[in-house]
Formats: C-alpha cells, sequence, structure tokens
C-alpha cells in the first residue's frame, strides 16, 4: 500500500526561503537595535518604498487594515447620521468600521462573475446622506472602478477602496488603492504582502487627508500631547514595517507566481468549465488579478469542500454569511433575497490552494481531487 499523500493546505506560511528569513532576521536585528519600536525609521522607509511602488503622494502605516479602514473614515469625517455605500460580499471589516463610527453600512448587490460591487447598482443606493462609496477588490481584482469613480465624481462623494486584499492588483494600469480618494491595505500574515502579525496602510495623493490620518493614528495629536481632535492609538509596529520592507521587493515575483498558478488551475478545469461542472474565475479586461485567492463556484459547495478535507486538500469559503445577513447588523433590517447575487455567491464559492509556494505538482494533485469530487456533467 502506498502512503498516503501529503495535506495540501490552502496557504502555507511556513514555506518561505533561507535568504528571506535571513533578510528577515537580519532586518529585525536593526530595529532593536535602534531602539524605536513604534512609528521609528524603519516606519518611514517602508512607507516611502510602498509610496514610490504605488505613485502615490503619502502611504500612512497603521497597525491593521481594519484600522487603516477605520482612520480612513475617520478622515472623511464620517460619523453618525452619515451613509457609507460598500458591498455585502467581503470580510466582516468593510462594513464594520463604517458601523463603529455610528454611520451605516449600506450595501450594494455584487456582479457574480467578479464578485464585485456592482455598479449599475450603485447610483440608486447614494443619499443625500451618502458619505463615501467603499468598494472592495475582491479576492485580489479590482472593482469595476471607471464607473463608479464617475458616478463619484457627479456626486462629489469620496472613494474609499478596500484594496485589503489586492495590493500589486492593477485597473487600467494603475495600482488598486490608488484609483480613488483613498486606499486601505492589509497586511496580515495571509494576504499576498504580509507582516509577521497585524499591520495595515492608507495610501492618498491628498495632502490633507494624510495630515488627517497621520494625527489620527497618534490620538489626533499634532505636536506631543496637545490634541486637535480625539483619534486613536492606530500605528504600525516598526517590527512589522522592518520585515515588510524585506518582504515588499518580492511582491511582484510572488504575483507572477499564484497568476501562473491560477492559469494552471484555468487550464486544468477549462473542461469541466465548459460542462458546467464548475464555474471558475474570471479576470475582467484591463485588470491585473493578483489571486490572492482563488475561487470556484459549485452548486453542492459543502460536500466538496468535506470531501476535499477527507483526502488532505484544503479549501476556505469567504464568505458564508453576506454581510446584510450577519446578526450584528439586524438593527439595519437586511432580509433574505436583498441581494440575491452576494447571498448566491456565499452558497456557491470555495478558495482553493492558492500561495507563492505551492507547486505545480500540488495543483495538479488539487486539480484531479476536485474533479473526482464533482458530479458528472
Ligand atoms: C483582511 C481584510 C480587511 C481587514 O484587514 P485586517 O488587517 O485583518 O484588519 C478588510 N477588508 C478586507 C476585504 C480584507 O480582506
Amino acid at each position: 500500500m502506498s502512503s498516503p499523500a501529503r495535506p495540501i493546505p490552502i496557504l502555507d506560511l511556513t514555506r518561505y526561503d533561507e535568504e528571506l528569513r535571513r533578510d528577515i532576521g537580519q532586518a529585525v536585528e536593526e530595529v532593536f537595535s535602534s531602539g524605536r519600536f513604534v512609528l521609528g525609521p524603519a516606519n518611514e522607509a517602508f512607507e516611502k518604498s510602498l509610496a514610490e511602488r504605488l505613485g502615490v503622494r503619502h502611504v500612512l502605516g497603521v497597525a491593521s487594515g481594519t484600522d487603516a479602514l477605520l482612520v480612513a473614515l475617520m478622515a472623511l469625517d464620517v460619523g453618525p447620521g452619515d451613509e457609507v455605500v460598500t458591498s455585502p460580499f467581503s470580510f466582516f471589516a468593510s462594513a464594520g468600521a463604517v458601523a463603529r463610527l455610528g454611520a451605516k453600512p449600506v450595501f450594494v448587490d455584487i456582479d457574480s462573475a467578479t464578485f464585485n460591487l456592482d455598479p449599475s447598482r450603485l447610483e440608486r443606493a447614494l443619499t443625500p446622506r451618502t458619505k463615501a462609496i467603499q468598494p472592495v477588490h475582491l479576492y485580489g481584482q479590482t472593482a469595476d472602478m471607471e464607473p463608479i469613480l464617475e458616478i463619484a465624481r457627479r456626486r462629489g462623494i469620496p472613494v474609499l477602496e478596500d484594496a485589503c486584499q489586492a495590493i500589486g492588483a492593477t485597473h487600467g494600469g494603475r495600482p488598486a488603492g490608488t484609483l480613488g480618494t483613498l486606499g486601505a491595505f492589509s497586511f496580515y500574515p495571509t494576504k499576498n504582502l504580509g507582516a509577521a502579525g497585524d499591520a495595515g496602510a492608507v495610501a492618498t495623493d491628498d495632502d490633507a487627508l494624510a495630515a488627517l490620518v497621520k494625527s489620527l493614528r497618534v490620538h489626533g495629536s499634532t505636536a506631543t500631547y496637545f490634541h486637535d481632535r480625539v483619534g486613536g492609538n492606530f500605528r504600525m509596529d516598526a517590527l512589522q514595517a522592518a520585515v515588510l520592507s524585506v518582504k515588499l521587493p518580492r511582491l511582484d515575483g510572488w504575483i507572477e507566481r499564484r497568476r501562473a498558478i491560477a492559469k494552471r488551475y484555468d487550464a486544468l478545469f477549462a473542461d469541466a468549465a465548459r460542462t458546467g461542472r464548475l464555474v471558475l474565475p474570471v479576470e475582467a479586461p484591463g485588470r491585473r488579478h493578483v489571486y490572492h485567492q482563488y475561487v470556484v463556484r459549485v452548486a453542492d459547495r459543502n460536500a466538496l469542500k468535506a470531501r476535499l478535507a477527507e483526502r488532505g486538500i484544503g479549501s476556505s469559503v469567504f464568505y458564508p454569511v453576506p454581510l446584510h445577513l450577519q446578526k450584528c447588523f439586524a438593527a439595519l433590517g437586511g432580509r433574505e433575497g436583498d441581494f440575491p447575487q452576494a447571498e448566491r455567491a456565499a452558497q456557491e464559492v470555495l478558495a482553493l490552494p492558492m500561495f507563492a509556494e505551492l507547486t505545480d505538482a500540488e495543483v495538479d494533485r488539487v486539480v484531479s481531487e476536485v474533479l473526482a469530487g464533482l458530479p458528472e456533467a
């Protein structure tokens, strides 16, 4: 009898090479030598290199992607009585950050092919109370930004991009997170550019908003112990900045590998997709998808997921409950049927193993296990 094949996790954060391990060790050592552990020179260096890479005037490091959304919304003066329009099919923080400020998240259903906010439904959701439009670039592909930006411009509403899953993605050649008024990034370890803990950043070309974010992340102070407004402690640790500075130059290589893996999945699944056994992710024209997740849709998702688990193949559901149906938002009055595309996606999506260190042989095994777990055409 052959020994059972090794499990293939959806993501393996222990597979990083010796060189990276060594460079990170050295960067961490330098932070200890500097004695500056919060918002020190390591942070300035990272902010500068990310700003250069994004081609944006300001990048401000914060403690998480959630804080990036929160502090950006604060800078836009979002508060009680305001509405922020966003996608119901996202990680919780996209709506949680809005609600924490006493504002109301207003949802717009998604486009079923890209899983992102459907701009054709956007205008109907806007009211005189709409303080910001916050598209989410889910799974590593930007939302359909031209019509979103056009509507926002016409109505004079700022756009905050939730680019937490999309660092390195582009839209018409422009980097995700730099298309709107502000962009929020997450460097949670599982993201395409992951820190060794929590971290995030806000990007903007707007000098005044950048100054606000800079002040709000240190309790609204502009000079030490002089507080112009109430902010919070949203600072990034220097250790995280140091790790991220080592990893940033490698991001494009990792993205290329993710794209190659996605291509391989696409090719190997092509016949099954043609006969309708599963639906593959699409890369919309003019967009560079960075495949933070490779997500397929299948009719009996839970059965496939359970079977894959039995066979040692990791998979995940991002996300099983659309935001309008989350218990904590019950008071907003969301009902089943409000956003049919988001609700259907929540039933059907399944993310397969995707990370730069995944081997071709592993991809092939994932594909054969998925195909064996799907009903015949
Ligand atoms: C990860 C994520 C966030 C929050 O980032 P954290 O760093 O985990 O706080 C927000 N929005 C989306 C879409 C995310 O994927």
